[in-house]
C-alpha cells in the first residue's frame, strides 16, 4: 500500500466522502454515478463555436488575436457540473485532485488530438484569474488549484501571476451572448511587472466551464497582443 492510499483511507475515516451527484457514502464520483459523466464529442472552434475537427481555430475565423483552438473534456451536465459547482461556491478543495485525474485520464488516451501537439511544445499554464476582490471572498481561484494539478502532471509550468484581471466584472452567469461579451470587455490585463512583448510563445488558458467563450476569447486576446505567439483554450467541461 503506497503512503497515499493510506492517506485517503484515513481522510475518508475522518471526513467521509459523499457521492457529489446521490449523496451516498462513498467516492465523490460513485460507481453508479460514473456512467452518467458525458465526455465531448464534438470538437468546436472557439471562435465561432461551430464544429471543427479536433478543436482548431477554423482558418476562416482565424484572427490576429484569436485563439487557436480549445479543448473541453466533459458536458456540463450530472456528476461534473454538480462537483464544479461544490468546488466553485462549497468550497470542497477536496475535490481539485479527483477533477483533475479524470481530466488527464480522458485527454491521455488520445494522443491523436491537437491538444497532444501543443502540449509537446511545452506550453506554459494560465488559469483565467479571479479578480482579487472576488478571491478574497472566496479564498482561492478554483480554476488555479486545477491548472496546477494538471501542470504538474504534465510536467509544464503555471503563471498565475501574468495575467490579471482589472475589472470587478458582474457575474457571468444568467447574461446573454451579448451581455457577458460587454460584461468581460477590457476585464483583464497583463501584471505590469512583465515586460512587453512578453518572451512565452506557447500557452494553455485554462477555465473551468466555457460557456459562450467570451472569457477565454478576452484573455485570449490581451495575451496575444502582449506577444504570446500560440493560444490553446482547455476547460474542464462545455
Ligand atoms: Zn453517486
Ligand atoms: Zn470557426
Amino acid at each position: 500500500m503506497t503512503d497515499t492510499t493510506i492517506k485517503d483511507i484515513l481522510l475518508n475515516f475522518i471526513f467521509p466522502r459523499r457521492c457529489v451527484s446521490c449523496g451516498k457514502l462513498a467516492a465523490y464520483f460513485c460507481s453508479i454515478c460514473s456512467p452518467m459523466i458525458r465526455t465531448i464529442g464534438l470538437t468546436i472552434c472557439p471562435v465561432c463555436t461551430k464544429p471543427s475537427p479536433f478543436g482548431y481555430t477554423h482558418p476562416r475565423c482565424k484572427t490576429k488575436y484569436s485563439l487557436d483552438g480549445l479543448t473541453s473534456v466533459f458536458r456540463y451536465t450530472g456528476p461534473i457540473q454538480k462537483s464544479i459547482k461544490m468546488l466553485k461556491y462549497r468550497r470542497v478543495t477536496d475535490l481539485v485532485p479527483e477533477l483533475s485525474k479524470l481530466i488527464i485520464a480522458r485527454i491521455e488516451p488520445f494522443p491523436q488530438y491537437a491538444f497532444h501537439k501543443f502540449l509537446k511544445v511545452k506550453p506554459v499554464v494560465i488559469p483565467i484569474p479571479l479578480h482579487w476582490w472576488r478571491k478574497r471572498g472566496r479564498w482561492f481561484n478554483q480554476s488555479e488549484l486545477i491548472a496546477e494539478e494538471l501542470a504538474k502532471d504534465w510536467n509544464l509550468e503555471v503563471r498565475n501571476n501574468l495575467l490579471q484581471r482589472k475589472k470587478l466584472t458582474n457575474s457571468q452567469a444568467g447574461l446573454k451572448k451579448d451581455e457577458r461579451k460587454a460584461n468581460i470587455k477590457d476585464a483583464f490585463e497583463v501584471s505590469s511587472v512583465f515586460d512587453l512583448p512578453l518572451t512565452v510563445d506557447h500557452v494553455i488558458l485554462f477555465d473551468d466551464v466555457w460557456t459562450t467563450g467570451s472569457t477565454m476569447r478576452e484573455a485570449g486576446n490581451v495575451l496575444k497582443r502582449a506577444g504570446v505567439t500560440k493560444v490553446w483554450a482547455l476547460t474542464i467541461a462545455r
